[in-house]
């Protein structure tokens, strides 16, 4: 890496993210010749390895997660199914950055990206400013927890939280608890907590679609599909669950016939004890507690200056490469959001960046050559 004077680090590519996706990507372009620290920076504004599984609730373990497939070049062999996911992935993937010396810089937050001079991209970061030839974005939706908003929200007296903050079951023993939302971490939520509390309902705006049979490779093949033409269109991705539908397995069969997984239109408004349903058949329901389990949106508030966004609100990709900027690639975003999609996002945007820097090598003049870390830590 080199430094210019104004202490900007002059690097050819900065990852921002270390989950599945940009772990990938890393390890990706490290095999295509691009040294950590010196050729790419990985950049990650979370305290521990581990991407945003390291944020997941104690009672989601790793025998509770379906599909988790391995990074790239090191299985994750012999976990203990009865340990919590955060723990068994946080350790896999520190194991991974060691051994395949990635260099993960943590917690270093990224706040923006914008145009800099000379086509570099200036990534502006709470360890100080990088000038970059490439961008991979990687940082996934964990810190984008959606919250839809109803009339009267603010008027509950009783506790709202969203899957993001949700700590397990035991909290709400004893509590009358309305679970908001149809995908697999909603219902994740109701058979959890439905064991301890004094009551659950579940609300969905939408009526759920059961999913009978193994989710094999061709209905993986359909559902990405789906997600990427509205992708292509420049709109914003949808929830993987929106296609994919709600698996059935023992225990969601299980949670239907007892009645936990019945499920209530969404209800229009929010008083001080719980919510209600207008119109003919109105009616009320008193609770403790609104769980939002109404899903995430893509974390990419920081690639505002550079403009990326279509009418529709989406950021159009051709592959992983952003259609208005080919110096930006954005992995585990849309589909390529999922343990599989992100690492052969990581592949691709690696494969494209390579490619892209062979057209465009060289230094710039005033730079000089320094440690890896920019000033203005
Ligand atoms: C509850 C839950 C269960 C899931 N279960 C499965 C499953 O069983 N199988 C499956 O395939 N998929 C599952 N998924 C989806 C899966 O987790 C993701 O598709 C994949 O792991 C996401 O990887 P990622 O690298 O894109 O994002 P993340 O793991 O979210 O990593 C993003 C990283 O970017 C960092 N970051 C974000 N913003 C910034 C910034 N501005 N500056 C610096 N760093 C930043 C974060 O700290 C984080 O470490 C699940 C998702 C959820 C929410």
């Amino acid at each position: 890496m080199n430094y210019f004077p104004d202490g900007v680090v002059d690097v050819d590519v900065v990852v921002v993210g270390a989950g599945q996706a940009g772990l990938s990507a890393a390890y990706h372009l490290r095999r295509g010749g691009f040294e950590p620290d010196r050729d790419v920076v990985v950049l990650d504004h979370a305290p521990r390895p581990g991407g945003a599984w390291q944020f997941r609730w104690p009672s989601l373990t790793y025998g509770k997660v379906h599909g988790m497939h391995a990074l790239p070049g090191m299985e994750l062999t012999g976990a203990d199914a009865g340990r919590p996911s955060a723990e068994v992935i946080g350790e896999y993937f520190a194991h991974y950055e060691e051994r395949f010396g990635l260099r993960v810089h943590r917690p270093v937050d990224v706040s923006a990206v914008r145009d800099g001079e000379d086509g570099r991209l200036l990534v502006e970061s709470s360890e100080g400013t990088y000038a970059a030839r490439a961008l991979v974005n990687a940082t996934g939706t964990w810190d984008r927890p959606f919250w839809p908003r109803y009339p009267g929200q603010e008027t509950f007296r009783g506790r709202q939280l969203h899957t993001a903050q949700y700590p397990g079951p035991e909290e709400f023993a004893g509590q009358r608890v309305i679970v908001v939302g149809g995908g697999a971490s909603g219902t994740q939520h109701l058979m959890e907590i439905a064991e301890v509390a004094a009551g659950t309902t579940w609300v969905t705006r939408r009526e759920p679609v059961w999913r009978e049979g193994p989710f094999d490779e061709e209905a993986g093949r359909a559902a990405v599909a789906l997600v990427e033409e509205r992708v292509r269109r420049g709109l914003p991705p949808r929830s993987v669950v929106s296609v994919t539908g709600l698996p059935l397995n023992d225990a969601t069969r299980r949670a239907r016939e007892s009645g936990v997984l019945d499920r209530l239109p969404m209800f229009d408004r929010i008083t001080p004890t719980g919510v209600a349903w207008d119109g003919p058949e109105s009616r009320t329901l008193d609770a403790d507690v609104i769980l939002w389990a109404t899903g995430f949106r893509p974390a990419v508030d920081h690639l505002t200056p550079l403009r990326l966004r279509e009418p529709g609100g989406g950021i159009r990709v051709d592959g992983t490469r952003a259609v208005r900027d080919e110096r930006v690639h954005l992995v585990g975003y849309g589909p390529s959001a999922s343990t599989i999609g992100a690492n052969r996002a990581g592949r691709a945007a690696a494969r494209d960046i390579g490619r892209l820097l062979q057209r465009r090598p060289g230094a710039l003049d005033g730079a000089v050559s320094s440690p890896p870390t920019p000033a203005g830590r």
